[in-house]
């Protein structure tokens, strides 16, 4: 069983934001799901170093365009790291192999005829790196993705891929698999994309305007358009076209933001129909992120919430808990520090650390630093083990992208029962009469594990925070695949120091 999970790769002309952070990590979850599952995983994510934007970043910083390329390359890098982004594969578009790929995909569609060079008027958009129709614009002939540029007037030669002969086979492809474009809303905004005849898309760029690119294979004068070039990562990262990479293909899941559905929903696929290669498995489109009260996120607001200072302030796991409990499948979700702020306090900190901490703290100081073994289990105790394995249950099952806030909502849930039996069955009175004292070992020993099960199940999202409270319990490493399994800890085992997990922060 396999599964290659791509993240789109970003430009470089600037640092990483919370958008990257997102689709990044969500990747990441999706991965460490499919691990727990048994599944060889494959995750790619990485960054797009071609085009004008590039380009133009460079000259802005007065740095040669290999240096801007690396220092933006180690910096993405290095933030992913910091999110406990476990990618496989580090796409960089600057490598050799893949240039010579995009090339050799060029050359066979050319060779098929379908793509022709004709010179086309009209505007542009440098954001996009797009030529825009007047029915693009805003009422003001501006991109509506990029009101702060001006569109440009363009008169250029270009070379363009016949698109429309692709248009009815690829409808069909999105009718024949349901599964293709989830969720429904954007297969149905991608269906009225394709509802009308499509325009030839322009794969070239002159090299009078551009430098940065793959030179086109039947003519030195112009590089590649970037989408051109960005979209066949997803295929030369897994080493296409040498053999081997079929296997992975055919299990491809893109995740991608709305904003770039177009791309990925129209002109890769029918790329891959014009080089007569297959198309991947599936494209997994989220929202975005707004700020609180859902203001669009912006510089002079203030609103901007940066994944790095997030890290440093409240740590890698805060940051990816609130993504991924508070993100939305469908529309856009919204961020602040405060959010964050208070998602980590109340959720991780006052639900779950707290009830850790409390509960082996108590269990060392009482039971000679160990963890008790449990004797006849009450209709209370058998009642919250259930509860645990029934929340806990899906995060041994197959994932999705909109499955993961519902999975959090369960943890949460039945992070507040465990709370009402801890504070119910109250311990710290049990251990005070001989008749109860066993009672009381019990009540610890179904709390600390029924926790371990749910550190187990949050390896897949906070792996950083999971993985130290399953040390403290000193619990044994869970086998894939995964399940919620009842009394995998040792009564009478040993316990190992107890931090606090999710120090409280104002
Ligand atoms: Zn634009």
């Amino acid at each position: 069983m396999k599964s290659y999970i791509t993240t789109p790769i970003y430009y470089v002309n600037g640092s990483p934001h919370i958008g990257h952070a997102f689709t990044s990590v969500m990747a990441d979850i999706l991965k460490r799901n499919r691990l727990a599952l048994g599944y060889e995983l494959l995750l790619s994510t990485g960054v797009d170093e071609h085009g004008q934007k590039n380009q133009e970043a460079a000259a802005a910083l007065g740095m040669s365009v290999e240096e801007f390329l690396d220092m933006r390359g180690k910096e993405f890098r290095s933030v992913f790291d910091r999110l406990g982004v476990a990618y496989d594969y580090f796409v960089r578009t600057s490598r050799e192999g893949h240039k010579q790929a995009v090339a050799a995909m060029e050359q066979s569609i050319y060779d098929k005829g379908l793509i022709v060079k004709k010179q086309y008027t009209g505007t542009y958009c440098k954001g996009c790196e797009e030529f825009k129709k007047e029915s693009d614009l805003t009422e003001e002939g501006q991109c509506p993705l990029h009101p702060t540029m001006t569109v440009e007037q363009t008169d250029e030669t270009n070379y363009f891929l016949k698109m429309e002969p692709y248009r009815e086979r690829l409808l069909q492809h999105i009718a024949d698999n349901p599964d293709f474009v989830q969720p429904e809303a954007f297969r149905n905004e991608l269906k009225k994309m394709l509802s009308e005849p499509l325009d030839d898309l322009c794969i070239s760029r002159p090299k009078t305007r551009v430098t940065l690119g793959v030179e086109l294979p039947f003519d030195p004068d112009f590089v590649t358009y970037v989408w051109f070039d960005a979209l066949a990562n997803y295929l030369t990262n897994i080493g296409w076209p040498s053999e081997g990479y079929e296997s992975w293909w055919a299990e491809c899941e893109h995740l991608i933001g709305k904003d770039i559905l177009k791309p990925h929903g129209v002109y890769w696929p029918i790329m891959l129909m014009a080089a007569e290669l297959p198309l991947p498995k599936k494209l997994t489109v989220h929202s975005h992120w707004v700020g609180a009260g859902g203001v669009k996120m912006s510089k002079s607001i203030g609103n901007v919430v940066d994944p790095v200072e997030v890290v440093d302030k409240l740590g890698v796991d805060a940051l990816r808990w609130y993504l991924a409990r508070h993100m939305r499948a469908d529309s856009d979700s919204q961020i602040s520090v405060e959010f964050i702020t208070q998602s980590y306090n109340t959720e991780l900190g006052n639900k779950i650390g707290n009830l850790l901490s409390r509960a082996a703290k108590f269990s060392k100081a009482r039971f000679d630093g160990k963890l008790p073994a449990p004797g006849p289990l009450s209709a209370q105790d058998e009642a919250i083990r259930k509860a645990v394995v029934e929340a806990t249950r899906d995060m041994g099952e197959w994932m999705n992208l909109a499955d993961i806030p519902v999975r959090m909502q369960s943890i949460i849930t039945v992070a507040d029962e465990m709370n009402n039996y801890f504070a119910e069955q109250a311990p710290w009175d049990l251990i005070k009469n001989d008749e109860t004292r066993e009672r009381c070992e019990t009540v610890i020993y179904v709390t600390l594990d029924c926790l371990r099960i749910v550190m187990e199940a949050l390896l897949q999202v906070i792996p950083e925070s999971a993985g130290k409270a399953l040390a403290m319990l000193n619990a044994p490493d869970a086998a894939a695949p995964w399940k919620p399994e009842l009394d995998r800890l040792k009564g009478g085992g040993e316990l190992n120091e107890i931090e606090t997990l999710f120090p409280r922060v104002q």
